[in-house]
């Protein structure tokens, strides 16, 4: 594999690279074994598995590379879910160690409050008679955490809502009628626990939260004190500018820079490998990764 890699290094050919991705793990549409031979469809030289607070998907996603011999490096990554001013943050970790101690124990916190929250939000649900609604979304999860993924996913099948962006509407976002609020940690207990667990800390889609350019720049600084190492600078959903205003600010930040489809069906996201490759003004974060 790093042969190949090698290869396109020493003739410049693009070596192509996704550090955000989804599987049936959490609220992503394909297996672990599907996801990686996607990777491989698309060409795909670096992938990173990054489920919403487990690590579950990667054994599977590592045993079908090696009884396949796909070519493609797999990076072992997470998405935490942070709260930050009231703002539900997401932080990727890349290259951890995923049997890390501190790591074990950050998710499985995480992991009870989700369940908490999806019993919460089923009651909520069932108060505008809508019963059953943690089983159903649970048969969604195919026994996995459940999350409002799930729900949405429920509330179509049932014919409540068109598709999953009105459930998020009508129901399950801030605005929503069964919305509860996340309760997850911090900012720095993410990047202290990611650091911990060998890994590199990365600033999720930062133009998806919604925020002004100030306080997009308060939330940078903040993750940045904390010991972050990067932001996402080329990801789905952005436009041009984005892209050229998140260059900016990783440089302005000195952060490194990373990029990632974030693919978790084909309807709502960019395909695996798909994002716009990173302008020369930023330091990839793979910029010193080894290539064994
Ligand atoms: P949770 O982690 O339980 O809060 O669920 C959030 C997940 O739902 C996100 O990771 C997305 O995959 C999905 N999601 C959130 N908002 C929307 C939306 N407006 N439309 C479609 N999917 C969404
Ligand atoms: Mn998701
Ligand atoms: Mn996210
Ligand atoms: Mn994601």
């Amino acid at each position: 594999m790093w042969y190949i890699t090698r290869l396109k290094i020493i003739f410049e050919k693009k070596v192509i690279v996704d550090l955000h991705s989804h599987t049936t793990a959490s609220d992503g549409i394909l297996t672990p074994t599907d996801l990686v031979k996607r990777a491989v469809s698309n060409q795909i030289d670096i992938l990173a598995i990054t489920d919403h607070d487990t690590v579950k998907g990667l054994p599977e996603a590592q045993q079908a590379i090696k009884d396949e011999k796909l070519p493609v490096k797999l990076v072992c990554g997470v998405e935490i879910s942070t709260i930050w001013k009231n703002n539900e943050i997401h932080i990727v970790g890349l290259n951890i160690d995923i049997e890390n101690a501190e790591l074990v124990t950050l998710l499985l916190s995480q992991e009870q409050r989700r369940i908490k929250r999806a019993m919460a939000i089923s009651e909520k649900l069932a108060k505008l008679h809508i019963e059953d609604a943690y089983a159903q979304a649970q048969q969604f999860a195919k026994g996995d955490i459940v999350s409002r993924a799930h729900f949405a996913r429920f509330l179509v099948a049932k014919g409540l809502v068109k598709d999953v962006k009105r459930a998020f509407k009508k129901y399950l976002g801030k605005s929503g009628y069964a919305y509860v609020p996340t309760q997850c940690c911090s900012i720095s207990d993410a990047v202290n626990t990611i650091h911990a667990a060998g890994g590199q800390a990365v600033l999720a889609h930062p133009t998806r939260y919604d925020l002004t350019l100030t306080k997009l720049k308060l939330l940078i600084a903040d993750f940045k004190d904390c010991g972050g190492d990067a932001i996402e600078v080329s990801q789905s959903r952005q436009t041009q500018d984005d892209l050229q205003k998140l260059a900016k600010l990783a440089n302005q930040f000195e952060l490194l820079a990373s990029q990632g489809s974030d693919f978790h069906d084909l309807v709502n996201y960019l395909d695996l490998g798909k994002t716009t490759p990173l302008p020369g003004s930023v330091t990839p974060i793979w910029h010193n990764w080894s290539l064994d």
